[in-house]
């Protein structure tokens, strides 16, 4: 039987943390440390990942939540980053078909844009010609008029028309998740919510790090022969801890707002140009839509990034632009988030095209990666590894290929995608979802299809030990309570905010921002957990006060 991915076993391993001698200890549980970890445990070496906070609690959960090659830099001429992107959409799409979902996009074009609607054409037609084709259909340009066909609330005067074509959505924080459970079975030690303090050395050369754990205060020393820095946009406040100033990244912040889906009905999801050049994304997932991004410099805290109220109020103007008739206020605006793009520095310069990501070796050892996007994360984990490997080859010990781009995530298996619906692949698959549709309803069979791919079947099945387990944590959205026990006892979730931020998307979904049912879901974690009444209640003012702070833009 496998360890359990509990608090338990966190507990566990953390009383035995300064025994063990690891190969790699990795610093960072976003997708970048996520993947790192998962690439070298399953190639045999014993690994470490610690994350200051929970799994993708930093940029991992706030991105756009897109899998996608990234037209941008077919715009830059960036031609083999493109390639790179759109293999690795098409790779994840068969090892996590549950968390990699085509989608169509649109992208309209108005008479007065500076892009002419036959270069977007041709722009995709050299987009799906580096994807080698692999696309569920090839895009279509639709003249004039003819666009309003796939997306009516677009603004009519001076559309010159639009082209579909398509990429993938996924859910960012369950990518990390997956990838952190994956790297669990293969025997790595997944410790959320301790931070790296220090680091240790001996004769010049980083052999470990010094850590506290966050919900003790405890602080312990953890060993190991490689140290790997995968903490994304902290990357130079990480090296800093050894006292040297170190300014490899420029962090930009981009801000998401969430409105829902019967204020601004989309089928597509449409790429907006703003007068000032940006682009605007509407992208439709389920009952809401997301609407982003920004990127601006930031200087503030890197621990509290916060959309502010000209950010909402500019989306919203982007918005009833382009679909007048929307009429859209703040009132509308349910959710928001805000993250930091770990953007390497460029020298400068017109041309200078800043690299995607970096890996490098310090003069004592330590192994920094930074830079990359959701979408490449098991590329740059294989070039981390492989570094590694030199290194521990040479002294002498085994280490394996890397497997990762032929072993599916776990929620991998048992779904596929069939004319883009997902299915279960089981020989009682469609018995089960039937089943599952008649109990919970269509919307819910397709959420847990999509949030748990395969695993799917273990959390309906926790409803037939209690039924109240069936019920919608929120009448209006697909989740069940279910899956508060599966993210406790599968999903190493440890806090309120784990569960109503990340493991589901509550936080960011519900009318009330998920207040409501929030002392609900405590009451729940509190007796899976052993939480006394007053840790209970001191989970649930840590959670409201850090919704009160991501909503203070509503008072700006
Ligand atoms: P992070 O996810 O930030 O992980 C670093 C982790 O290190 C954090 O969890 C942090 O808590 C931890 N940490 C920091 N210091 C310490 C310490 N001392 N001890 C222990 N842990 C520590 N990419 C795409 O492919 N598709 C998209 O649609 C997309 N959209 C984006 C939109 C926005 C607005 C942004 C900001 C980024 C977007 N990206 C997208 C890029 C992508 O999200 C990031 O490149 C990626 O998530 C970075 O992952 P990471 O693991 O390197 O960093």
């Amino acid at each position: 039987m496998s360890t359990p991915f509990h608090a338990s076993t966190r507990a566990d391993r953390l009383e035995h943390l300064e025994d063990e001698p690891f190969d790699l200890v990795v610093i960072g549980g976003g997708i970048t440390g996520a993947g790192v970890a998962r690439d070298a445990a399953m190639r045999g070496l014993r690994v470490a990942l610690l994350e200051k906070g929970d799994l993708a609690s930093g940029t991992s959960s706030a991105s756009s939540k897109l899998v996608h090659g990234g037209l941008r830099y077919l715009a830059q001429g960036n031609l083999s980053l493109v390639f790179e992107s759109v293999s690795e959409r098409a790779r994840l799409g068969v090892l996590a078909p549950h968390l990699v979902r085509p989608t169509p996009f649109l992208m309209p074009v108005w008479r007065k844009a500076p892009t002419r609607l036959f270069l977007v054409a041709l722009a995709l037609w050299i987009y799906e010609l580096l994807a080698l084709f692999r696309v569920p259909r090839l895009h279509s340009t639709y003249r004039g008029r003819r666009a309003l066909d796939v997306v009516p609330e677009l603004q009519e005067d001076g559309l010159d028309g639009a082209v579909l074509f398509w990429d993938c959505a996924t859910d960012d924080a369950r990518l990390v998740l997956e990838t952190a459970r994956s790297a669990h079975d293969a025997g790595a030690w997944v410790l959320p919510r301790v931070a790296v303090t220090g680091f240790l050395s001996e004769r010049s050369h980083v052999n470990g790090v010094t850590a506290r754990d966050e919900l003790t205060g405890r602080t312990v020393e953890v060993r190991g022969k490689v140290v790997v820095n995968a903490t994304g946009p902290w990357t130079d406040r990480t090296l800093g801890l050894r006292r040297q100033r170190s300014r490899l990244l420029r962090p930009t912040k981009g801000s998401h707002i969430v409105l829902s889906a019967d204020r601004l009905p989309l089928t597509a999801t449409v790429m907006l140009p703003a007068e000032d050049g940006r682009t605007v994304f509407a992208i439709p997932s389920g009952e809401r839509i997301f609407v982003g991004t920004t990127d601006t410099d930031y200087e503030g805290d890197y621990d509290r990034v916060r959309v502010t109220g000209d950010e909402a109020d500019w989306f919203l103007s982007v918005l009833n632009h382009r679909f007048p008739r929307a009429a859209l206020s703040r009132d509308d605006v349910l959710g928001s988030w805000a993250g930091l793009r770990p953007l390497l520095r460029s020298d400068g310069g017109e041309r200078d095209i800043p690299r995607d990501h970096a890996v490098h070796e310090d003069d004592d050892g330590l192994v920094t990666v930074a830079g990359g996007k959701l979408t490449t994360y098991r590329l740059m984990a294989q070039e981390v590894v492989e570094l590694a490997a030199r290194r521990l080859r040479a002294e002498g010990l085994h280490v394996g290929r890397c497997p990762t781009g032929a072993v599916l995530l776990p929620g991998g298996q048992g779904v596929t995608r069939r004319t883009g619906r997902l299915v279960t692949t089981l020989p009682d698959g469609a018995a089960l979802e039937e089943e599952a549709r008649e109990r919970f309803g269509e919307d819910v069979l397709q959420h847990l299809l999509e949030a748990y791919g395969g695993r799917w079947v273990e959390v309906a099945a926790r409803t037939d030990e209690h039924a109240s387990l069936g019920e919608r944590i929120d009448p209006e959205l697909p989740y069940l309570w279910a899956e508060v026990d599966h993210a406790v006892f599968e999903e190493l979730a440890l806090t309120l905010e784990d569960v109503m931020r990340r493991r589901t998307q509550l936080q960011l979904r519900a009318r009330d921002r998920g207040r409501g049912v929030a002392p609900r879901v405590a009451a729940r974690m509190a007796t899976l957990l052993g939480w006394s009444d007053q840790e209970a209640q001191r989970q649930l003012a840590h959670w409201s006060a850090l919704v009160t702070d991501q909503e203070s833009w509503r008072s700006a």
